[in-house]
Order: C-alpha cells, then sequence, then structure tokens
C-alpha cells in the first residue's frame, strides 16, 4: 500500500475508482496549412467527431439520471448537427486553417450567437459547446484527455483544478471525493468541496502521476493522507468508515429536524449559526442541516457556471427563491456582492492580472464597472421584498471603498422610490473585515454599518502574505498566529463598541477545533460550511461560554501560534475526555 500526504481541505473519507483529470490547457496554433495539408485536416477533423461522438453516447448509456441523460443528447445532437461540422470543414479547405484553430473559431462564433440570443436556455448551451469544443481539440492536438463526465462513483485525482472546472464537471453525484497535488486549504476550489461536504486533500504534489486512471484509492481527509495499491484490510477500514460517517450525519439530521433552530451553549449563551453557500443547491443543503440563516451567499458563483454575466432580472429570481425559501425559516440571506478576481476565474471575468490576489478583485472590480456593481445591487434589492436579505462588500480596504459602495447602493435605492419597486427600506448593510488596513481601522468602518463579517481566509493571507492557494507556502498560512488572534480580537471589540454585530465566515469557522476560541474571543455570528453545521451546533451545545472567554483571554497572552495551536489542542482534548467519562 502506498501512502500519500497532502492537507486536509474538506473532512472525510472517500474510496473509489480514480477520475485522471489533467488541468492542461491546450495550445491550438493560429497557423494556416498548405493545399496539400487540406486533405490530412479533414480526416483528423472527421475522425475526432466520430471519437466523440462515440464517447458521448457511452456516457448517455451510463447516465445516472434524467437530467445527465438530457444533457448527452443535447451534446450528440450538437455534434451531428451538420451546419456546426461543415462551418469547420469551410474554414479548413476555404481560409486554409489547420484543423483546431477551425474548431476554436467556428465554434467562437457560435458562441457569439447563443450570448446574444435572449432565451436562458440558448445561453446555457454555451457551456455544452464549450465541452464539446475541448473535447474535439483534445482528439484533434492527440492530447491525453479526460473527458469531464463522471459516469460512475470516482474520485478526481488531479494536479491542480480550478473552481470553474469543478462545477463543470457533469455526473457531480458520482463525486466521491478529490485528491490534488497542488492547491491551499483555503483556496476556492477547496471551499466549494467543504461546503458540498466531498472529501478533499490538497498539496499532494505528485499523487496524481502516481496513479492511473480507474485504480482504486482511498482518501483520509481528517488526517490528509491519500492511498494507493490498498490491501484489504485497508480497504475493509475505509468502508466501515464512510458508513458510520453516513449513520451519524442521519441521526444528526433527524435530531435537527426536529427542533428548533437557534443555537445556544451549555449555560445559555446564544449565537447564531448560519451557512455559507454559492446557489440553490447548498441553500437547501443548509435549510436541511438546521441553519439559522446564510451569513455568506457566494454571489459570483452563479456566474462563474456561464459564460455571460446572468442578467439582472435572472439573477433576482434566483436571489428571490434564496430569499424566500429562507423566509419560510425565519431567517435571512446575506448577499455578498460579487466577488471575482484573485483565484476565482471564470470565463466572463477573467482579468489576467502579474498578480490577481492584490489586483482587481471585488470591490475593486465592481467600481470600475458600476453598471455591474448598480445591476446587482438592483436585483439584490428586488429580493429584499421576498424576504429578510442583507448586503454585503468584499474586499474593503478601508473608509473611501466603504463610502464608494454606499453611495451606489443609496443611488440605486433612490432610482427604486421614484420608479415605485418595493424593497426593503430596512435593508442591512455589512462589510466584510478580510483586509489589514480594514481590521485596523475597523472602529471607523463600524460608525457606518449594521455588522461585520470577517473573512479570515484572505484575513490570514494578507496578514501572513501567504497565498492561500499556493501549496508550497501553506505551511505558513497560519490562522492561530497571535497577529491573526489578535487582530480580530480588536475588529469584535470595535464592532461591538459601536452595537455592531459581529460574524465570521471564513474557512476557519468551520473547523471545530477553532470553535471554542471563537465564541471566546466574542463572535456573535459563525457562518460554516452546510456540512459543518451539524457538527459545530452540536460542538456549541456542549461548550460552556464563561471556558471559551477563559480560553480566548489566555490566547491572547501568548507570543506564537505553536502555543496557541497547543492551548487549543488541550482545550479540546481536555473536553473530550470529560465526555467520555
Ligand atoms: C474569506 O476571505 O474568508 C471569505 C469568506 O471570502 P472568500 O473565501 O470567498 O474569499
Ligand atoms: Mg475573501
Amino acid at each position: 500500500m502506498k501512502e500519500f500526504s497532502g492537507l486536509c481541505a474538506s473532512e472525510g473519507y472517500a474510496l473509489g475508482k480514480a477520475f485522471i483529470y489533467r488541468h492542461d490547457t491546450i495550445v491550438v496554433s493560429h497557423g494556416k496549412i498548405g493545399p496539400d495539408e487540406v486533405e490530412k485536416e479533414l480526416k483528423s477533423l472527421s475522425d475526432a467527431f466520430s471519437t466523440v461522438i462515440g464517447e458521448k453516447k457511452e456516457a448517455l448509456e451510463h447516465a445516472v439520471n434524467e437530467e445527465e441523460k438530457a444533457l448527452y443528447t443535447v451534446e450528440i445532437l450538437m455534434l451531428e448537427d451538420p451546419e456546426y461540422r461543415s462551418s469547420i470543414e469551410r474554414l479548413i479547405m476555404d481560409s486554409r486553417y489547420n484543423a483546431s484553430f477551425a474548431i476554436e473559431e467556428a465554434t467562437g462564433d457560435i458562441v457569439d450567437t447563443l450570448n446574444s440570443s435572449e432565451d436562458e436556455y440558448f445561453r446555457e448551451r454555451i457551456l455544452d459547446i464549450r465541452d464539446i469544443e475541448r473535447n474535439l481539440l483534445e482528439t484533434v492536438t492527440g492530447k491525453k484527455r479526460t473527458c469531464m463526465v463522471l459516469s460512475k462513483p470516482s474520485i478526481i485525482v488531479s494536479d491542480n483544478i480550478l473552481t470553474s472546472e469543478l462545477i463543470s464537471f457533469k455526473g457531480y453525484s458520482n463525486l466521491l471525493g478529490i485528491a490534488i497535488d497542488a492547491g491551499g486549504r483555503t483556496s476556492h476550489v477547496a471551499i466549494l468541496a467543504k461546503n458540498r461536504g466531498i472529501p478533499m486533500i490538497v498539496g499532494l504534489e505528485n499523487f496524481s502521476l502516481s496513479v492511473s486512471e480507474g485504480q482504486i484509492v482511498a482518501l483520509d481527509a481528517y488526517k490528509g493522507k491519500a492511498y494507493s495499491e490498498l490491501n484489504k484490510k485497508a480497504s475493509l477500514f475505509f468502508e466501515s468508515r464512510i458508513d458510520r460517517m453516513r449513520t451519524e450525519s442521519e441521526i444528526l439530521k433527524t435530531s435537527i429536524r426536529n427542533r428548533d433552530r437557534k443555537t445556544f451553549t451549555k449555560d445559555g449563551h446564544r449565537l447564531i449559526l448560519e451557512a455559507n453557500i454559492e446557489d440553490l443547491r447548498g441553500l437547501e443543503d443548509a435549510i436541511g442541516s438546521g441553519c439559522e440563516g446564510i451569513g455568506l451567499f457566494r454571489t459570483e458563483f452563479i456566474s462563474l457556471k456561464k459564460e455571460k454575466y446572468p442578467k439582472e432580472e435572472d439573477r433576482a429570481k434566483v436571489y428571490c427563491t434564496a430569499a424566500s425559501r429562507i423566509k419560510d425559516i425565519g431567517g435571512y440571506v446575506t448577499f455578498r456582492t460579487l466577488d471575482v478576481g484573485g483565484d476565482k476565474k471564470g470565463d466572463e471575468f477573467e482579468i489576467p492580472e502579474e498578480n490577481p490576489i492584490l489586483g482587481w478583485r471585488a470591490v475593486r472590480y465592481c467600481l470600475g464597472n458600476p453598471e455591474v456593481f448598480s445591476s446587482q445591487i438592483r436585483s439584490i434589492l428586488r429580493a429584499s421584498r421576498s424576504g429578510n436579505v442583507r448586503i454585503m462588500f468584499p474586499l474593503i480596504s478601508g473608509i473611501e471603498d466603504l463610502d464608494a459602495c454606499m453611495e451606489i447602493f443609496e443611488k440605486e435605492k433612490e432610482a427604486f422610490r421614484k420608479e415605485g419597486v418595493p424593497f426593503d427600506e430596512e435593508i442591512e448593510v455589512g462589510t466584510m473585515i478580510e483586509v489589514p488596513s480594514a481590521a485596523i481601522t475597523s472602529d471607523i468602518l463600524a460608525k457606518k454599518v449594521d455588522f461585520f463579517s470577517v473573512g479570515t481566509n484572505d484575513l490570514v493571507q494578507y496578514l501572513m502574505a501567504v497565498d492561500r492557494g499556493n501549496e508550497r507556502v501553506q505551511s505558513l498560512y497560519r490562522p492561530y498566529h497571535p497577529a491573526v488572534i489578535r487582530i480580530i480580537s480588536e475588529v469584535i471589540g470595535n464592532a461591538h463598541a459601536e452595537g455592531v454585530r459581529v460574524g465570521i465566515c471564513g474557512q476557519l469557522a468551520s473547523d471545530l477545533e477553532a470553535i471554542p476560541l471563537l465564541v471566546g474571543l466574542g463572535f456573535d455570528e459563525l457562518s460554516v460550511s452546510p456540512h459543518s453545521l451539524l457538527f459545530a451546533r452540536s460542538l456549541i451545545e456542549d461548550l460552556d461560554s464563561a471556558d471559551c472567554r477563559k480560553l480566548a483571554n489566555n490566547v491572547l497572552s501568548m507570543r506564537s501560534y505553536v502555543e496557541i495551536e497547543k492551548a487549543i489542542k488541550e482545550f479540546n482534548d481536555e473536553r473530550e475526555t470529560r465526555n467520555k467519562k
């Protein structure tokens, strides 16, 4: 049995066949061909069509549900459309493009036409045609490739995978786990896996090179270990752990369903336990897991799936559905305005920059594109009449950013008043605290908002000067560094002095071992991944708030992250020992 070490990004166990996915980008040569090469390029194109159609038909046979069947059927129809194929052939014969260049050009024309369509259905087909394009390109360029379809239960094993690639996979219900060579624990692709309860290990270095397609692999995503060439005993171990995990989660879910959603510590200290989501599916998971509200709706993910940012009304429909669903349970949704850029790459918002993490991200992008920003604000305002809605601005670095966002927000509210469009006049406004300059000036920001939400994923990245997605420096990414804990404590103090509530929506809140410290530091709201919610809640109900405060006070006087980690571990070990007695 071979063992590989990485970092746990989303806890759980997984056992299954490896699905190898290589994040190679296909470089298309834009060269022209000579008259004697036309025949060869046409043959290569014809072979590619036959191969891809064959694969799609096979995938159709193995489709697990009607939705998947419909997807493959549409793709086969597109591939068999004589107009698509002959437009590529014409480019080869008349314009003397090589086959891959011709595929790219002809597909680009179709995408442009679909993009300009008023019909949502046609715009949604862009992803399908791009998928086909990739399949054809991979075949004509002779690149080793894997089709992005999970037709059987599998574990994705990859060198690296982008968020937009992961959400484009088909057959998502067959995804058992993810193991990647690159990446950090708080990269967005890791967050996506965590929010969906998919076990994931990152930073495995060269695991993907040591495993072949279809080989059985196992993930212990509590310890950050991946295994191949498993022996019988190990396979049985993983099978029994996976069974136990399912049963425990079912028991917790059943108990939650029958109870009030409010969360209190053992001594009656109230905490609001919310969820982080990316879409309406996540919303249902969160409600099913007993959340009290949505502390972070990462609205940008809806648009990463599409090549064109959804229109105002389409977006408003999704927001309204979220708002009214959450109203049913008496909670609220916190819509974070577009946080594009950084490591979140989507076709429409692909911003080529030397240093995207410090670049044109989030509100910086929105303030530079006021029409995009205003349009999103209007969608949020529309949704505010369907339920309790809060709006939150990401990557604020100081009062100037906040004022600029508020000015646009107020302008749109005024426009709605004049137009007679109803919205919630009491809509709460908050800011994320994830840039050190915002944290340090949080006393000033607190005078202007209703709530703060601390984004530790970025706050740690910027405080420690460590790229959250780079596996090489993950050991330096230290959420328990005294600088992080002190600054968080200061933010909470500044907020409370102004009567402003403070939540945390960074991944740290989903880390069960960190929760006693977060409670002790004085957070009012914890927003966690839907799959951590049940466990977070049962943990909080077992905590004594005075003990947590004591832990936080001790930690605040410590000199190093090693000491802090040790203190947290001792606290958790003691509690567990007490419970076992
Ligand atoms: C954060 O930075 O902690 C956060 C919640 O935002 P994101 O992870 O989407 O950058
Ligand atoms: Mg962030």
